[in-house]
């Protein structure tokens, strides 16, 4: 089963959002299989965001990550990571359609809310930059006989 790294960024903590957007992924039918809260050291912001190392952004982005805990999860399903990319919306909130996290609960780029994985590959390098294999959870849930239509 298909696996997506999402964190609920400090802006999101600090507003109170974690329980909404737990709520939000749970009631889609994705499988939570992972979940740490901690304020992330800075090697693991740089590694989780190395592809936007040399952008003007990134000294902004990495004290915006590092300024407070945040809310690492894994979520499994059928094509979880193009679901959650849609359920969180546009990198900009206000881009992002209402009903996505971001069009709902933010407004400024650099103030986001929540990361998503964009591809299964960078799903499967994000839970390894900051899970253990055997952090990660495999059961069934009771609904997936129902969720699932085979
Ligand atoms: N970001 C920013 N300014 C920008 C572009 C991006 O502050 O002009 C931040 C924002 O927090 C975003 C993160 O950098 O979520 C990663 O950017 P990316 O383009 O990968 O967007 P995402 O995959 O999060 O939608
Ligand atoms: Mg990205």
């Amino acid at each position: 089963m298909e696996r997506s790294f999402v964190m609920v960024k400090p802006d999101g903590v600090q507003r109170g959002l974690v329980g909404e957007i737990v709520s939000r992924l749970e009631a889609k039918g994705l499988k939570l299989v992972a979940a740490r809260f901690e304020k992330l050291p800075e090697a693991r912001v740089t590694e989780q965001y190395k592809e936007h190392l040399s952008k003007p952004f990134f000294p902004g982005l990495k004290t915006y990550i590092m300024g407070g805990p945040v809310f690492l999860m894994v979520w499994e399903g059928r094509n979880v990571v193009a679901i959650v990319r849609k359920v969180i919306g546009a990198t900009n909130p206000q881009e992002a359609m209402p009903g996505t996290i971001r069009g709902d609960f933010g407004i400024d780029i650099g103030r986001n809310v929540i990361h998503a994985s964009d591809s299964v590959e960078s799903a499967a390098r994000e839970i390894g930059i900051h899970f253990k294999a055997d952090e990660v959870c495999t059961y069934t849930r009771i609904d997936e006989s129902v969720l699932y239509e085979y």
